[in-house]
């Protein structure tokens, strides 16, 4: 229904259809795939964008992105299509988490050292800016089962305020696989990291990429390039986690963004 709202507000908001195109939710967490014209260039608050030979782009909006943001696409007649964006603001839940490790909740200084060695890795894979469209594709859900804590949540964990929770988990058992949602480049695959265990970066392209955590074994190594639908490797509770999941991450850049929003409802069966 919100997709339909959001399509709806895209067609007011730019009456030249034909020039710019805009699908997703104006949402904070939001991710948005557009399609101009081939050869136009585009800017998102005065950053330039990404835009593929044919004409695609993607952006994405943070969990606290103001209700503003300014669209900018330079045709290749040299028109310029400026358009404010409205993004609704969203509620977040809290999450309390008890039964961790404290070592998991209040790292020592020597912990620490890893922790921000690894954060760096990780931000580096998110980084690339690949030509590829694969930010385009329908995406799957990359396993099945309960969904146990959603994007956004504030995070109380043993009782101590953390950061919010930047993705979707979903439950299930230890070795249950691990499916590409969409097609992508894998820019990072560590099978122990401090906090997140077992994990895989995927780059789809456009600086869109999933990040998937808590793995017990993993299927692929930096450099490969699978298909939507594609093996990874499979679910386990390595990393900061009382019990087996999937977590589900995904970011523009350094942007973190709401894949629920982007593969819309887990399928019943
Ligand atoms: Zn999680």
């Amino acid at each position: 229904m919100r997709s339909v709202v959001a399509a709806l507000l895209v067609l007011i908001a730019f009456p030249a259809l034909a020039q710019v195109d805009l699908r997703g939710q104006m949402v904070q967490g939001g991710v948005v795939r557009g399609q101009t014209l081939p050869g136009a260039q585009a800017m998102l608050d005065d950053q330039p964008v990404r835009v593929s030979p044919d004409g695609r782009f993607v952006f994405g909006f943070g969990r606290d992105q103001a209700t503003r943001a300014r669209l900018v696409v330079l045709l290749p007649d040299g028109r310029r299509i400026e358009q404010d964006l409205s993004v609704e603001r969203r509620r977040y839940v809290v999450q309390r988490i008890n039964g961790l490790a404290s070592e998991m909740v209040s790292p020592d200084e020597a912990a620490m050292g890893r922790i921000r060695r690894e954060a760096d890795q990780v931000s580096e894979a998110r980084r690339h800016d690949l030509p590829e469209p694969w930010f385009d594709e329908e995406f799957l859900w990359p396993t099945r089962g309960p969904i146990t804590g959603v994007y956004g949540s504030q995070r109380i964990l043993n009782g101590e305020p953390r950061q919010p929770h930047f993705g979707v988990d979903v439950a299930a058992p230890a070795g249950t696989p691990v499916f590409a949602p969409a097609a992508g480049t894998v820019t990072l695959a560590e099978p122990d990291l401090y906090f997140t265990g077992g994990t895989i970066i995927l780059d789809h392209g456009h600086g869109l990429s999933s990040v998937f955590q808590h793995l017990n074994s993993l299927g692929v190594k930096v450099g490969d390039r699978v298909a939507r639908g594609d093996p990874l490797g499979a679910v386990g509770a390595t990393g900061r986690v009382t019990g087996a999941h999937l977590h589900w991450g995904m970011n523009w850049f350094t942007v973190r963004v709401d894949p629920q929003l982007v593969v819309g409802p887990m399928p019943a069966d």
